[in-house]
């Protein structure tokens, strides 16, 4: 992980410096002419014109540098992110040696207010540059030193009195500058890598939360949802079938004999013969919006939204028969002529736009599941068909 972030950090800092590259661009070619009028008078040198073409046409790369990165940047590797750092690097140092060469070449080393004004320039220069690349420091140095070194020298050795003093000057303030930069430069850097450990931890927590809320919804043994949740997505869809004008049905079954089986097979047989309904239910109800829980020991419940009565009492017709057909031995079930497994189920429909609690829906359900059993089991009841008084529901 600290490795990754190390490396958003120097994206994020790559970034930075091709955000500015555009302003470097303009601003080397605008100092480059001021620089051309300043010497003219006294340089004397037919290929100053040149040199500033030289620059011009730096210029022109470094924009282009910056274009090809600004279209290529979603499709750059992580790995190849140094690359571009190298190349505007290169393209810095070529900058730096141009100007260098140009304090060299063309000023008067005899006239000491001209080798002072190199002292300036290369002090404004380079104090521009660390704000400008503060953001990497090995990129600012590959501006610096070839600027700075080559006409340091060069004044000190041949300038005279004014060269010296202007040389210690650059050294002094340089340095100066140098030492504040590398302590910001590593605050930054700082801010950016905790700002990333940060969002990295926001997003391990988001995990870790949604994992908790899919474990508090599910149900230990089976995998589908729990009575909590069900009772929860209940009422929610009680109110969505009342806005959207839609009917929504409500499906409550119940293993037959169930005990008797937990008695004969054992209760780890039992946990599994569970396990094997609720895959079953799973898999026959799978429409969108479809929900199934398991509403208590061997009994679950399916939420059928925008599935009116008849719909609904098909389904419920078509679960209780592929459990019969899945033929799992059940030697000591009561239903003696089929010695499998069986369900019982009850069936009941909100028509679209009543208006019911989701305890009344439960109830009547309920109320149909114990009429399938009070009938002899292993069957389907709809508790509108049911002769009760539907107030009392
Ligand atoms: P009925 O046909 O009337 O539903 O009879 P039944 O035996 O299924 O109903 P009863 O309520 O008498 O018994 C339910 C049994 O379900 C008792 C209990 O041991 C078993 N049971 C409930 N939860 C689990 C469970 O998680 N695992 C296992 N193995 N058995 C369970
Ligand atoms: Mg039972
Ligand atoms: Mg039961």
């Amino acid at each position: 992980m600290k490795e990754s972030i190390a490396r958003l950090t120097q994206i994020e800092v790559i970034d930075l410096l091709y955000k500015q590259t555009w302003r470097v661009a303009i601003a080397h070619p605008v100092s480059a002419l001021l620089f051309l009028f300043w010497i003219l008078p006294v340089a004397n040198h037919t290929s100053l014109y040149q040199w500033f073409c030289a620059v011009l046409l730096l210029s022109i790369l470094r924009l282009s540098l910056f274009f090809m990165y600004k279209t290529q940047r979603k499709k750059i590797d992580k790995q190849q992110f140094q690359y571009w750092k190298y190349a505007w690097m290169g393209v810095s140092a070529l900058a730096g040696f141009a100007y260098s060469f140009a304090f060299i070449s063309f000023v008067p080393m005899d006239k000491p207010e001209y080798v002072m004004s190199i002292g300036l320039f290369i002090i404004m220069l380079s104090s521009i540059a660390c704000v400008g690349f503060g953001a990497s420091y090995l990129s600012l140095l590959s501006f610096i030193i070839p600027i700075a070194v080559p006409s340091t020298i060069h004044i000190a050795i041949y300038g005279g009195y004014a060269g010296y003093i202007s040389s210690l000057c650059i050294v002094f303030f340089s340095g100066i500058v140098l030492s504040l930069v590398r302590t910001v430069n590593a605050a930054f850097k700082k801010s950016i890598s905790l700002n990333h450990q940060h969002s990295h931890e926001i997003e391990k927590r988001k995990i870790v939360e949604h994992q908790l809320q899919e474990i508090s919804r599910r149900d230990g043994l089976t995998g589908l949802f729990n009575r909590r949740y069900f009772d929860e997505m209940l009422t929610t869809e009680i109110g969505r079938a009342y806005r959207n004008h839609s009917s929504l049905s409500l499906i409550i079954l119940d293993v037959d004999h169930f005990k008797e089986y937990n008695d004969h097979y054992g209760h780890v047989a039992g946990d599994n013969c569970l396990i094997n309904i609720a895959q079953h239910l799973s898999d026959l109800a799978k429409r969108k919006g479809d929900l199934i829980a398991r509403y208590g020991g061997e009994e679950f419940a399916i939420i059928l939204p925008n599935i009116d009565a008849k719909g609904a009492f098909n389904f419920a017709e078509k679960l209780q028969l592929s459990i019969q057909e899945k033929r799992i031995p059940h030697a000591t079930s009561k239903l003696t002529y089929l010695q499998s497994i069986t369900i019982s189920v009850g069936v009941t429909t909100l028509p679209p736009l009543s208006k019911l609690s989701s305890d009344a829906l439960i109830n009547r359900a309920d109320k149909a599941l114990y009429e399938a059993k009070r009938q002899g089991r292993n069957r389907v009841k709809y508790y509108e068909s049911l002769n009760v008084d539907q107030d009392t529901a």
